[in-house]
């Protein structure tokens, strides 16, 4: 999906936040739109920039398409991150510079490794109508191999496993004894349960950092009860978590070590420096082979200079 990341999400300066303990800190996402739809972003906030190295979460629907709406998002360029779309209802076609075309439904993953440049389009399936509703967020590359080679999977088979009130399935990483084939550059973990009405306790690693998302239904931490439409953070220092469900409820868990870098986000773009995200924007807008060509029938997405090269 295209951000685009703009100052009213983080600000243009390196974000720093400190991971640290609290019960769960509860922040509403704001509605954006992305191409013809309406989303949730409920990360970044200003409030809070990263968890672990997860830097970017959309929310979209439940909500009804017509054959041939849903998402449709124009080819755009992506560096310094991975792109995971996760679908509850609905279908997309991923298109890429890579030469990626790839039809994903629920319970599957698509997983786009920018590195130092790709580009990409995410279409209506034809023929499909009816739900759609599903999650699209982004991975920070750490400096190892944030400019490497951009690679795209899609993987159909993903591990489920049994927790106490429900099931869940690992997206990336490993929980529960379940590993995620899923490409990791960092020690990140990705994880959708689907929980009953009961209590659930789950266990956590005390060095890493956690949020939860709820993607329909709710829970309750405490008095704290979270919501679709926000960012439930847990921060570090936890060995387990004890979730009140009161309905049945699809939640994400998001978590891994705290990045350990600090990251620089505008539109589409996670770099470390102003000048390395100007560079990428210049090549995007002049076309060059930096960011290949997507074969869709969808425009490409343009915009204007990030807000430090217009304010000098
Ligand atoms: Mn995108």
């Amino acid at each position: 999906m295209s951000g685009p990341v703009t100052s009213v999400d983080a600000g243009p300066v390196p974000a720093g936040d400190d991971p640290g303990e609290c019960e769960l800190e509860v922040t509403a996402g704001r509605e954006a739109a992305v191409g013809a739809m309406t989303v949730n972003r409920v990360l970044p906030r200003r409030a809070r920039r990263m968890v672990s190295s997860w830097c970017f979460v959309d929310q979209f629907g439940p909500t009804q398409v017509p054959e041939g709406g849903g998402m449709s998002v124009g080819p755009h360029p992506h560096i310094g991150l991975q792109t995971v779309t996760w679908l509850v209802h609905g279908a997309v076609l991923h298109r890429d510079s890579l030469g990626s075309e790839q039809e994903i439904r629920p319970g599957q993953l698509n997983l786009m490794t920018a590195g130092q440049g790709v580009s990409h389009s995410e279409e209506p399936v034809g023929g499909y109508s009816g739900d759609f509703q599903g999650v699209q967020l982004w991975v920070a590359q750490p400096e190892g191999t944030r400019h490497g080679a951009p690679a795209f999977e899609h993987l159909d088979q993903l591990p489920v496993a049994e927790v106490d009130g429900g099931e869940l399935t690992v997206l990336v990483g490993r929980y529960l004894g379940a590993a995620s084939p899923a490409r990791a550059d960092t020690e990140h973990l990705g994880v959708e349960l689907r929980l009953g009405p009961g209590r659930t306790t789950l266990p956590l690693d005390p060095a890493h950092e956690y949020a939860a998302v709820a993607l329909s239904g709710s829970v309750s931490v405490g008095p704290h009860h979270l919501t679709p439409g926000h960012l439930g953070y847990l921060g570090t220092g936890r060995d387990e978590l004890p979730l009140d469900v009161a309905e049945p409820t699809r939640l994400l868990l998001l978590g891994g070590e705290p990045f350990p870098e600090r990251i620089l986000m505008w539109w589409n773009y996670v770099g470390r420096t102003q000048d390395e995200i100007t560079a990428a924007h210049a090549d995007w807008s002049a076309e060059t082979e930096r960011f290949g060509q997507v074969a869709s029938t969808l425009d490409r997405i343009h915009t204007g200079p990030p807000p430090w090269a217009t304010a000098r």
